[in-house]
């Protein structure tokens, strides 16, 4: 585990969080600077970056965590909607290196957008491209 990581720090008892709900691999804790009241952060206990890091146990595990969850956040904040989402890696906006599961509750009249905002300019691909991709990622 990193020294320095803030997330190893949270799931050892040194930084203090509002655990919702705890596994023996996976801990949910609101985040400390919330997007919308019931923000919810969902972690491996287990240091790994990135979502493809994860062993396929503890993969399966954070994300049923993530499926249980997120319509019992919804019940607690009183809402019908969420955003799940994960920034995985610096370029897409991870800042604490240690995956986590974002669920963010939505209410229609909250000024926020779908995912599909998290982009930058949107690429003007052909059909063969597509393919082309789609083969590249089959390959992969
Ligand atoms: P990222 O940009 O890496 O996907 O998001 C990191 C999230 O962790 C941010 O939403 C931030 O508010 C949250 N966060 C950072 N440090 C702490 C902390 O010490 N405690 C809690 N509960 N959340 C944190
Ligand atoms: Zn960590």
């Amino acid at each position: 585990m990193p020294e320095d990581c803030v997330f190893c720090a949270i799931v050892d008892g040194d930084i203090p969080s509002r655990t919702v709900h705890e596994t023996d691999d996976v801990l949910a804790f609101l985040d400390a600077n919330p997007l919308a009241p019931g923000h919810t952060l969902v972690i491996p206990k287990e240091h790994h970056q990135h979502v493809g890091d994860l062993p396929a146990d503890l993969s399966r595990a954070v994300f049923d965590v993530v499926s249980e969850l997120t319509p019992r956040v919804q019940a607690a904040v009183e809402c019908d909607a969420a955003n799940v989402g994960i920034n995985d890696g610096e370029a897409a906006g991870q800042e604490v290196p240690h995956m986590h599961a974002h669920i963010i509750p939505r209410s229609a009249d909250d000024g926020g957008k779908p995912i599909h905002a998290v982009a930058g300019f949107r690429p003007d691909l052909t059909d063969e491209e597509l393919d082309e991709i789609a083969e590249d990622v089959r390959n992969a």
